[in-house]
Formats: C-alpha cells, sequence, structure tokens
C-alpha cells in the first residue's frame, strides 16, 4: 500500500479555519519579506506568462535581465507573434532550453490569430497554447486576474510535501494528485495571486531543499514535515542521472575573414540557434591530458568531419580553445579550432558565411557564443 493512502486527504489536514489562518500569516509574511521582481509590479498577463516561462528551470537571478530586455524588445503579444524566431532565440540566448522561447513565439501567434491579441482569461483556454501548461495558466490566471486557480511548481512541490508531510515520491501520479488537491485548496477565492505568490516565496526564501529556515517560515504552525522533525527527508529525492563525460570537437573555418556556420536543424540540441560545425571526439578520453601527440588524432578526426560531412577540405590552425560545459547528463569538454578554408562549397540551405560582425547578431549557443567571442577577439588583433 502507497503511503499516501494512509494519509488524511488535504481538505481534512486543513479545514477552513485552519486555511483562514494560514492565510492571513502568509500574506503579512509576504507584505514583509518579499523580493521586489519586475513581475511583480505589473497585472499585465502577457508580462506574467513570459516570467513564467523563463522561470522554468531557471533562478530568479539569471532571469531578471533576460525578463527586462525581452519585454523591452517585444513589448506587446503582437510584438512577440510579429517578430522571426532568430530574433526571439538571439534574445533568448544563454537562458536555455531554447523550446521555452521558440513556443512563445508560437503562442504569441496563435493568440494574435485566434483570440484578437487578448489573452485569454481562464485556464482550460490557455491551456491550449503552445508552452502553456497547467501550472503557467494557473500563474496566469492567479497573479494577472487574481482568480483562484491552483499553481504547482518545484518551490511548491516542495512546501506542499512538507506541509502535508509526504513521505512518498511528489513526481509520481499519486502525489502530483495529492499535491494538486492541495494547492487547488489554499488560494481563497480573491486575493489568490497574493496567495500563490506568497506560497512559491516561502519555497523559495524559507523552505529550501536543504536546510530550511523554519524558525522564520510563516507556516511553522500549520508544517507536519516540522512537527515531526522530517524536514530534510521530504520530500524524497529525485534520482541523480548518471553524468556521462563526453570530448567533442568544433571547428571556426574561416575564409576571407568570414566564418562557416549552420543553423541547427529540428531534432536537434539547440535546434534555431547557429554553429559552428562540430562533431563528438572518439581519439581522445575526457581526462587525458593534452599534447601535441594526443592532439594529432583528433585533429585527423575533425578534418575528416569537415570533408566527409560539409565538403570541405580545411587546414586546422594552432592549439584548440578549451570549454568545459554540461549538457542535460553530459559534462563535455569542447575543442575549438580554427581553420582555413582550402576548398570545397558550402551546401544550400541553412548554412552560411559569416563575418564576426554578424555572428554577435545571429543566435548563437553558449558555447558557440564563447568561440565567436574568441574569434573576434583574435581577428580584431590581427587587423
Ligand atoms: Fe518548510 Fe520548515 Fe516552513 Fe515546514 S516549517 S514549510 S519545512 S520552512
Amino acid at each position: 500500500m502507497g503511503l499516501d493512502l494512509l494519509m488524511p486527504a488535504p481538505a481534512e489536514q486543513f479545514p477552513p479555519p485552519t486555511l483562514r489562518k494560514l492565510r492571513i500569516r502568509l500574506r503579512n509574511w509576504f507584505r514583509k519579506a518579499s523580493r521586489p521582481l519586475p513581475w511583480r509590479e505589473t497585472r499585465n498577463p502577457y508580462y506574467i506568462w513570459i516570467s513564467e516561462v523563463m522561470l522554468q528551470q531557471t533562478t530568479v537571478k539569471a532571469v531578471v535581465p533576460y525578463f527586462d530586455r525581452f519585454v523591452e524588445q517585444f513589448p506587446t503579444v503582437q510584438d512577440l507573434a510579429a517578430a522571426s524566431e532568430e530574433d526571439v532565440l538571439r534574445h533568448w540566448e544563454g537562458l536555455g532550453y531554447y523550446s521555452r522561447g521558440r513556443n512563445l513565439r508560437r503562442g504569441a501567434i496563435q493568440i494574435c490569430e485566434q483570440h484578437n491579441g487578448m489573452m485569454p482569461t481562464d485556464v482550460g483556454t490557455l491551456q491550449q497554447i503552445p508552452g502553456i501548461g497547467r501550472y503557467t495558466a494557473g500563474a496566469i490566471v492567479s497573479f494577472a486576474y487574481d482568480r483562484g486557480a491552483p499553481i504547482l511548481e518545484a518551490n511548491t512541490v516542495r512546501v506542499y510535501s512538507r506541509l502535508l508531510g509526504y513521505r512518498d515520491d511528489p513526481r509520481k501520479a499519486a502525489g502530483q494528485r495529492l499535491l494538486w488537491d492541495l494547492a487547488a485548496l489554499l488560494p481563497p477565492k480573491t486575493g489568490a495571486g497574493l496567495t500563490n505568490q506568497a506560497l512559491m516565496e516561502v519555497g523559495s526564501l524559507v523552505c529550501r531543499p536543504q536546510n530550511p529556515d523554519c524558525p522564520a517560515c510563516p507556516l511553522q504552525e500549520f508544517c507536519t514535515a516540522f512537527r515531526l522533525g522530517l524536514q530534510q527527508e521530504i520530500p524524497v529525492a529525485a534520482k541523480r542521472p548518471e553524468i556521462t563525460p563526453l570530448v567533442e570537437g568544433a571547428i571556426a573555418v574561416q575564409r576571407q575573414g568570414r566564418f562557416f556556420v549552420r543553423r541547427r536543424s529540428n531534432g536537434e540540441r539547440w535546434s534555431g540557434l547557429w554553429d559552428f560545425p562540430r562533431c563528438s571526439v572518439r581519439s581522445l578520453e575526457y581526462a587525458t591530458r593534452l599534447s601535441r601527440q594526443a592532439l594529432r588524432p583528433v585533429e585527423r578526426e575533425l578534418t575528416d568531419h569537415l570533408k566527409q560531412d560539409w565538403g570541405l577540405r580545411i587546414a586546422l590552425q594552432g592549439d584548440p580553445l578549451q570549454i568545459r560545459h554540461s549538457v542535460t547528463r553530459y559534462r563535455i569538454r569542447l575543442l575549438c579550432y580554427q581553420a582555413e578554408w582550402l576548398s570545397g562549397s558550402i551546401p544550400d540551405g541553412e548554412t552560411r558565411w559569416a563575418t564576426p560582425e554578424e555572428l554577435a547578431s545571429l543566435p548563437l549557443s553558449v558555447t558557440a557564443r564563447q568561440f565567436a567571442d574568441q574569434l573576434k577577439l583574435d581577428t580584431g588583433a590581427s587587423r
């Protein structure tokens, strides 16, 4: 029998008088302790939508400058719908999870075509828009229209699990049902936006994953995990994926001051972004020390890759720039080479020769941007 079946339902744990008291505590705390954030100073549903999409998998601190730049560039849903995907991705560059940016634009187009450019006001219709799930729809409805919609995201999963003392995995279906039930119970009919924002803020500032600050928590009196001393055990930690080390190579092929770049296609990671040709390197282990001898077979591999996949003959130049980075469960050591074009023409389609200045305006992956910045420095220095 799952542990959740032994638990009283949220409505039994939180009868109306308890809920009323909890909401008052929460709102009083939020008025004193909450952070001033740009998307909290507006009831504009379009801005709230953008902020909520940006905040998925990304910290508040990282999002603030992106949000400011994005709404300055695309101040209305119509502006976003009229923008090119490339322009949207350029403003998303560095935030990662690029499908979020592509979906925002697709969603804006749908809102213009099907809703006369007005953001829908109910959870069901919002969920028909690309990239808007149950959580984002609830956030828009409660923050912008102050209606009692439930929200459940990473921070509130933790807070609700601890409030209920839920010891099973909250990511499984039974846990999700239970937490959504509590999420529906907590916001009042009026003032739902404030209550939901306060719950998220408690999760962010006080009920942290490790070492929650229970003495400062406005919910302490209502928290089962605190009462039982189980804050560190709840919620059950997700299994961490095994990390795989990889070596990859990227090549900036130069021809008359321009560099060969390609737009990454659908289904590839970072699709829609521009990139230098890159491939995985089999002849070097992740931890091997670089030496001339170790690099020789790598250079053969990269030269062969350019010939076989792109029909270009090249001459690699100098030692590679090394960039270490992580993508999902991969830890990657990227060797970035510069090369001179010798012969061959690039295929038609999503490829081009770009000057360093043109690279500055194309959306690139984080590592391609680092490489492009280095190229700009090098070509500037050699002029
Ligand atoms: Fe989280 Fe502690 Fe507050 Fe419970 S009392 S909600 S564990 S911070």
